[in-house]
């Protein structure tokens, strides 16, 4: 055997050399150096047995004939010793003529002899060989000790891996049992071998009874066969399937499952198992439901909200581009509803909204939809419109009057009667635009335009409305400088005694000379002002502007000429006690009486936060200064109201004014309203006096003042001035 270990992982031999002469023991040393290996020398058997306690000795060299102890007892002591034993044993004798020598070495455990005098290549081949041969042992017993020690590794991996197998077993048939997901084992040709606990728990089929059989049992027949062809072709060549699969329980009961199926192959190749593991996601699917309504319904009135709207248009444009049908999208605002809101509290806004809700989807087909994009915007999308000249228009039109007229019917609601109306913009597709932002837009403008013409209509948009929204969208910016600017303007309109037309006052109404759009009413940027929070600088102006011109109107000889300056509800938000330290303030600098000054504010900015604000009501009054309420009617406040509250004059609304003379019913109103407030000790003001008829009525029913174009429109301040200077005035003063 080749060594195949270095040499140096095996010790040098070393070898015994014993000999009672000393120069027998040099002359074998000088003999032995030629040998790869240790050399020990002992001059005795003593000796040598001693030495044989402290070395592992390869080979003995024995001289026979020594002294005290001779060769062949020193060889039978090694031999009977355990460790010596094996050691082999060269005797170095003279050369023996007879055998009985030899026989007796042998005996004695020899297993060569040499003899003496000593041939230098006999000894070395001897000893050579017996020194491969230890070597050979070495290496045998060094290899034995390896595969011992590989044995022994061996067979504690082979525990542990028997151990770990028991433990993923017991693991699998814990996991099997107690997994909370269903799990199903099928052999080759697809009947049932295993079912688990879960698996019962779902499907509420006990083991015995899917047991031998194919799975086809929990099918719902809810998918195509194709379906199943294309799990199973999966199968087969990915080995793996997984997805949503609808199956039935055993109650008949058809529930979703989230289902994985792996094939298990056997050595070759071929399949050995299916296995599939699901889960029942009824509830996942049922919250992904409730999430998904969520996001899309408004909850107030399970209408589409804003984003399942924007969705429902832009798939109602696609199919009207693919089949050339018209569409009509049309925005929808309540008129008066935040008023409502505001005055009579959330819960009768949000039952108002939920009624509104239920009479426009009334008004539509079932195909057609009806949103709410929040607050009191709906939209209405119409659908399959016929796109011959006009008919869309005819279309969106009656569906309109019909949504008005819906709207318009009295709301009932906890007990009370409310009414609203409607403002309606439509846009036509494609006649008006063939995208949905572009349509979103004109609907909007076109909205904006109805409210404008006066509450309870409808506007088709048309192009020239583009243009003013552009413009009126930069508003806000710019209304920052105005005031900077010197560019908003107070216009004076004149207030008469009914009974003898002479000057009573004025109201101050804000415009706004715009470099370039002119001359902008108040309606345009008041709620502009309002939204950005700018109404408090600009009614500040406004309030000092008035009562500096006022203070230019007083001439000795002349009846006083008060002045009427409007507040916004917003600006009593943004501070009381501020606006009431610049309106003395004013007054004081200025030297305008208080009673010259009146304040004219709505009804909605007296029920908003009304405790505080009726106290604020009432300090003002303290102060001299009067109070009005304006656009008297148009509120949801009734007369009786007006009782509790500190004011000195009603105004009552120019949409009563204009019909007096033509409508019954707002001619009993405007009267009961001026005997109400007569009753209360309050002035009635009528507002929009447009003509002579109207005049006529108003004086009839002994109105106290009035105001309108019939007299004279709101007027720049010089031209007020002289106004008041040219006019005549009635020489009958009270
Ligand atoms: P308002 O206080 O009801 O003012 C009366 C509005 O009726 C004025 O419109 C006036 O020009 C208009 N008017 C007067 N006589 C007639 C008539 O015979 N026929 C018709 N059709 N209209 C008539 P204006 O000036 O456009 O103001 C609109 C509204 O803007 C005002 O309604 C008021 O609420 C608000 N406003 C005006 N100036 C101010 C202000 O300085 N501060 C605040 N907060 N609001 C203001
Ligand atoms: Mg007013
Ligand atoms: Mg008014």
């Amino acid at each position: 055997m080749k060594p195949v270990l270095p040499a140096a992982t095996l010790p040098r031999p070393t070898i015994l050399i014993v000999d009672d002469l000393p120069v027998n023991l040099v002359a074998l040393r000088r003999l032995l150096a030629k040998v790869d290996a240790e050399i020990v020398a002992a001059g005795s058997g003593n000796e040598a047995l001693a030495l044989t306690l402290e070395h592992d000795f390869a080979l003995i060299l024995l001289d026979v004939h020594m002294p005290d102890m001779d060769g062949y007892e020193v060889a039978q002591l090694l031999r009977g010793e355990e460790r010596t034993r094996d050691v082999p044993v060269i005797f170095v004798t003279a050369a023996y003529k007879d055998d009985v020598h030899r026989i007796k070495g042998y005996d004695a455990g020899a297993v060569d002899y040499i003899e003496k005098p000593i041939n230098e290549i006999v000894l070395l081949s001897k000893v050579r060989v017996f020194i491969d041969l230890h070597r050979s042992r070495a290496e045998l017993r060094h290899f034995l000790g390896l595969i011992e020690d590989a044995n022994r590794r061996l067979s504690v991996e082979i525990e542990e891996r028997r151990r770990s197998e028991e433990d993923s077993q017991r693991l699998a048939g814990t996991v099997f049992a107690t997994s909370a997901e269903g799990i199903i084992v099928t052999d080759a040709e697809n009947n049932v071998v295993a079912v688990n606990p879960a698996f019962s728990a779902i499907t509420g089929y006990d083991p015995a009874e899917v047991i031998g059989r194919n799975p086809r049992i929990l099918q719902s027949g809810c998918h195509e066969t194709e379906f199943y062809a294309a799990m199973w072709e999966q199968l087969r060549t990915a080995r793996q399937w997984q997805g949503e699969i609808w199956n039935r329980r055993k109650t008949g009961e058809i529930y979703p499952q989230w289902l994985s199926v792996s094939v298990i192959s056997d050595a070759d190749g071929s399949v050995s198992r299916y296995v599939g593991i699901f889960s029942d996601i009824t509830k996942r699917k049922r919250d992904e439901e409730q999430i998904w309504r969520q996001a899309n319904y408004d909850g107030l009135t399970g209408l589409p909200n804003r984003a399942l709207f924007l969705d429902r248009l832009s798939q109602a444009v696609a199919d009207a581009r693919r089949d050339r049908h018209g569409l009509a999208l049309m925005f929808v605002d309540l008129d008066h509803f935040k008023l409502i809101n505001d005055t009579l509290g959330h819960s009768i806004g949000d039952l108002l909204l939920q009624e509104a809700g239920r009479r426009l989807a009334a008004c539509v087909r079932d195909n057609d939809t009806v949103s709410r994009l929040g607050g009191d915007e709906f939209t209405i999308v119409l659908k399959r419109i016929d796109t011959a000249k006009g008919a869309a228009s005819v279309a969106a039109a009656t569906v309109a009057e019909k949504v008005i007229g819906a709207l318009a019917r009295p709301f009932w609601l906890d007990g009370s009667q409310f009414a609203i109306g409607a403002s309606i913009g439509i846009t036509i597709f494609p006649d008006d635009a063939t995208d949905e932002d572009t349509l979103l837009r004109n609907a909007d403008m076109a909205m904006y335009r109805a409210k404008e013409t006066g509450r309870n209509t409808f506007a088709f948009f048309t192009r020239d409305m583009n243009e003013r929204v552009q413009t009126l969208a930069t508003l806000g910016n710019e209304l920052r400088h105005a005031i900077e600017r010197d560019e908003l303007v107070v216009y004076y309109q004149p207030i008469f005694e009914a009974g003898t037309l002479r000057v009573e006052g004025a109201e101050a109404l804000v415009r706004w000379q715009h470099p370039r759009l002119g001359l902008v009413a108040p309606g345009e940027f008041i709620p502009v002002a309002e939204e950005t929070g700018l109404i408090g600088t600009l009614g500040e102006w406004v309030l000092d502007a008035a009562c500096n011109d006022a203070v230019t109107w007083q001439k000795p000889g002349r009846p006083p000429v008060s002045v009427a300056v409007n507040l916004s509800t917003r600006q009593a938000k943004l501070g009381l006690a501020r606006f009431t330290r610049f309106a003395t303030d004013v007054l004081q600098s200025t030297g305008l009486p208080p009673h010259l000054l009146k304040f004219e504010i709505t009804e909605s900015f007296i029920i908003e936060e009304s405790d505080k604000m009726l106290a604020w009501l009432r300090s003002i009054r303290d102060m001299g200064i009067q109070l009005s309420i304006d656009d008297f009617g148009t509120g949801y406040s009734s007369l009786s109201y007006l009782r509790r509250l500190p004011v000195d004059i009603v105004k009552i609304d120019r949409s009563f004014v204009s019909e007096v003379s033509i409508n019954a019913d707002d001619a009993a109103l405007v009267r009961a309203i001026v005997s109400m407030a007569h009753g209360l000790r309050m002035q009635v003001v009528a507002e929009g006096v447009e003509t002579p008829e109207q005049l006529a009525f108003l004086q009839s029913v002994e109105c106290d003042l009035v105001q309108g174009f019939h007299f004279r429109p709101p007027l720049p301040a010089d031209e007020f001035r002289a106004f008041l200077d040219e006019y005549q005035w009635p020489v009958a003063v009270r």
